[in-house]
């Protein structure tokens, strides 16, 4: 057998660090490589198509090995973490030239999806969130999130596995720190999700990160923020100064919506793909900055209960639709703003250069103008947020004394420093450029001297300055002075030692301004890094009005009015409203505006109406004009009276779950179950035909009983869609609900919908019509025809009154909807063959 290569003190000592992060990529630096091995290397290949080669190819036991130049090495690391992956970079931290046997080498920092700064255009106007989870007892849990690109940090007390879920997924957060006090349950769906789920037991509190917690008083909500800060510290490895302070929320303080609600409205996501087109987000979005595209998304997941808080944003809105001429040049100063929140926080890293502090200038410069257009408008409105904008005044003149307009992006090649900011460095120029000036006379000296007229004076990195005579010239050359330096083809260079004096004296000039300018760009950085609290502050109040601004951009655009809301009336009154994002789509002219109506005596509408006729539409509708005007959006409609909402829930579109993998109905159920159980009178609940995943009967008469139990209990705002005709009797008995039903008409032998809400229940006959219209056989139809006269002949469908007693329907007493018709069928079936009945549910199907 060959025997195993003893370890190289190489491989020693990287197997010694890869021990301390068996789960992360190891990406091991040497020279100009990130080196990976083993399994990482594998692996590594796989993943990032990387060619997979090994050390010692010809010993019995080759590792294998891929390798990533350095320059190019963040891309890498991005398409890992991407994937869910941790990569723990590993540098040399010391001067090979120096070390004495093995260069020391440590990991510097481990990046993980949850702490990744993906520096891409494309995920300026998202957050990377981070979040920490413990479980302080029973179904109790501390959350608390962060950026740690923009310091921004939230906690919170939740209380459910459901909140927990809720808050992950509206967050979009891709790692969890936790630590082994939670259920296991709820991490492993987590993991279900796609969230990867990091541990961190241990705490010591950190001295440096003090006054992240000093305002909490909750000690569950100190311990999982001190959890994040931990874990931070030992992934990130440097100086965490430009976390903000931990600041408390509280879901119930915003209108809450679970994740699937927030799916199915694509408020954020489509959900045919992954990006913006297509939602909420997508046409509201007219932000200038970054920053305001990130707040933007906070707000649409986090709308407004506080009427006073509404009102104010609102008011905003009003005052720079008013004033366009003031809102158009705000919009130009916008525009100049850099991402303010991510150059403070790489401030903080170290990682910032000359030019990110240029933008920084550039960025603060715009406040003064902003607020003197905010001034302008004088109104009233915009007093709080003109106090607020702090100008950062003392940061924008020290960058200005300090820094070239116009800096490389290298901070160690110097030409960053202007002159007159440092008379040491001002020397240090001079020296640099009278040795230029005297080697260009010399050049001219040597040229008259020699005689030789193409003579020059060069310079390179190994040979330094050189005097270059070309090899027919070399003759001429006077003997003795010259000293021979390099040779070349056509050329022989020389020194001569008055060139060497000058030469000392110019590189060392050189070298030390340079490094002079490095320190110096240090210093202006922590003096700025000193103010970053400030810049934060003032980068919150830039988003801000850039929120509003594009409020008011896309309210003017699609003429959306300021809606009412009321305090303590339930009374809801929208007058030609619409879908905003398919009018969007569909174009102005081509969309349909529709009226509704609901009060406390009447919350319940049925919708009937054949399949694409815009039954779901009018449904989202509803919400989204409630989310818009929750925010402090004007709304599409020409006339908006509305109550605030504590609550949306949905059961719309296609059901999916992704953690338990159930049944489309089970999910229908359970999500029914999520409204029935937590709706109040102020909610607002889309039902959309609940029942229809199961049998007719069975569905139908769930659905009767879901009703009758929003109608006797809940007394929720619903919006309840259904095909089931059998239910627009309920109007009769309940006095809460009404029928509304969308037009259809007849033109030229077509079916035509008209998309538009009607008073009273739908045709029952729209199926055999369309399949009329579809050029089904007469006799077919005209058999249908009998069925369907048959059927409606039934005595009543539904249960009479006494029965809507949820608790005495729901238990021998048979739901009488669901007794009555398939007798009808059996005795019209008797005529017929087995098997070809039709619904009224199918038939309304082929109307699609
Ligand atoms: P349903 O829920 O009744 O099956 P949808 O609400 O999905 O129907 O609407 C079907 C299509 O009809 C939509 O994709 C949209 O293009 C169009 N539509 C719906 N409502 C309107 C409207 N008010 N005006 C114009 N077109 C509409």
């Amino acid at each position: 057998m060959p025997q195993k290569t003893k370890e190289t003190p190489m491989m020693e000592q990287y197997n010694a660090i890869k021990k301390d992060y068996p789960d992360a990529f190891l990406f091991y630096r040497i020279g100009d490589f990130y080196e990976l091995f083993n399994d990482d290397a594998i692996k590594g290949a796989q993943l990032l198509e990387l060619t997979l080669t090994a050390r010692n190819k010809s010993a019995a036991d080759p590792i294998p090995m891929c390798g990533v130049p350095h320059h190019a090495a963040q891309n890498y690391v991005d398409i890992l973490v991407d994937k869910g992956y941790k990569v723990a970079i590993c540098e040399q931290t010391e001067d090979p030239r120096k070390a004495v046997g093995m260069v020391k080498r440590e990991v510097i920092q481990l990046v993980t999806p949850g702490t990744n700064m993906d520096q891409k255009a494309a995920t300026a106007k998202s957050n990377n969130y981070l979040t920490a989870l413990i479980e302080a007892k029973k179904d109790h849990y501390g959350f608390a999130y962060t950026d740690l690109s923009t310091g921004e940090l939230k906690v919170s007390l939740l209380v459910g596995e459901e909140d927990v879920v809720n808050e992950t997924m509206s967050l979009r957060t891709k790692e969890i720190v936790a630590n082994h006090e939670v259920s296991p349950k709820l991490l492993a769906d987590l993991t279900k999700l796609g969230i990867l789920i990091s541990y961190q037991d241990k705490i010591t509190p950190h001295a440096e990160l003090a006054f992240v917690t000093q305002n909490l008083t909750d000690m569950t909500e100190v311990k999982v923020v001190e959890q994040l800060l931990m874990y931070l510290t030992v992934t990130q490895k440097r100086t965490l100064a430009h976390l903000q302070a931990a600041e408390e929320y509280e879901p119930s303080h915003f209108l809450k919506m679970d994740h699937y609600a927030k799916r199915n409205l694509e408020l954020v996501t489509s959900m045919r793909n992954e990006n913006r087109n297509g939602t909420l987000l997508w046409l509201l979005d007219s932000t200038k900055t970054a920053m305001g595209g990130r707040l933007l998304k906070q707000w649409l997941d986090r709308p407004l209960i506080n009427y006073a808080a509404i009102t104010r944003r609102q008011n905003k809105v009003a005052s720079l639709l008013d004033h366009f001429f003031e809102r158009s040049s705000l919009q130009e100063e916008l525009t100049k703003v850099y991402d303010l929140e991510r150059l403070a926080g790489r401030v903080a890293f170290g990682n910032v250069n000359g030019r990110d502090l240029i933008q920084l200038k550039t960025s603060l410069l715009q406040i003064p103008k902003v607020k003197d257009i905010l001034a302008t408008i004088n109104d009233g409105t915009f007093d709080d947020v003109i106090d607020h904008l702090d100008p950062v005044s003392d940061v924008t003149d020290l960058i200005d004394l300090a820094i070239n307009d116009d800096p490389p992006v290298s901070t160690k090649d110097g030409n960053l420093i202007k002159s007159g900011y440092n008379q040491q460095l001002d020397d240090y120029r001079d020296a640099m450029k009278n040795g230029k000036q005297w080697i260009a006379e010399l050049q001219a000296k040597e040229r008259k001297t020699t005689g030789i007229h193409n003579l020059k004076i060069g310079f390179n990195r190994i040979f330094g300055y050189y005097i270059e005579v070309t090899k027919a010239n070399l003759a001429t050359l006077p003997e003795g002075r010259y000293e021979r330096k390099q040779t070349l083809t056509n050329a022989e260079r020389f020194s001569t030692p008055e060139l060497k004096e000058k030469e000392t004296l110019i590189l060392e000039a050189q070298e030390k301004s340079t490094a002079l300018e490095y320190d110096l760009f240090t210093e202006v950085r922590e003096k700025v890094k000193a103010q970053i609290h400030r810049l934060q502050q003032l980068a919150k109040g830039v988003a801000e009005l850039d929120v509003l601004q594009s409020f008011a951009v896309t309210s003017e655009n699609y003429h959306y009015v300021r809606p009412t809301l009321t305090k303590q009336q339930h009374d809801l009154k929208i007058v030609a409203g619409r879908h905003p994002v398919v009018e969007k789509v569909l174009g102005e002219q081509k969309y349909i505006p529709n009226d509704v109506t609901m009060t406390p005596d009447n919350a319940i509408l049925l919708i009937t109406g054949p399949n694409m006729s815009g039954k779901s539409t009018y449904m989202r509708q509803l919400a989204l004009i409630v989310i818009m005007a929750q925010m402090g959006c004007f709304v599409p409609a020409t006339k908006a009276t509305l109550p605030i909402f504590d609550q949306i829930f949905t059961r719309i579109g296609a059901a999916d779950d992704l953690i338990s993998g159930q049944s489309t109905f089970m999910v229908e159920m359970m999500e029914s179950n999520e409204a029935l159980a937590h709706a109040t009178q102020n909610s607002l609940v889309l039902f959309d035909e609940i029942g229809r995943g199961t049998a007719t009967y069975d569905g139908m008469a769930l659905a009767q009983a879901i009703i009758e139990y929003l109608h006797d209990h809940v007394h929720a705002k619903t919006l309840f869609s259904t095909h089931y005709h059998e239910l627009t009797a309920l109007e009769s008995r309940l006095p809460g609900l009404k029928n509304v039903h969308v037009g259809a008409v007849e033109e030229n032998g077509t079916l035509v919908f008209l998309h538009k809400m009607l008073p009273g229940a739908a045709d029952k006959s729209y199926g055999i019509h369309v399949a009329k219209l579809a050029g089904l056989p007469d006799s077919l139809l005209k058999r249908a025809t009998t069925i369907l006269t048959k059927l409606e002949k039934q005595p009543t469908v539904l249960p009479s009154g006494e029965q809507t007693d949820t608790a005495a329907a729901g238990t021998d007493q048979p739901v009488s909807s669901a007794a009555a018709v398939p007798s009808a069928v059996k005795e019209v079936n008797a005529e017929q063959k087995p098997g070809s009945a039709v619904t009224s549910k199918e038939t309304e199907k082929q109307s699609a």
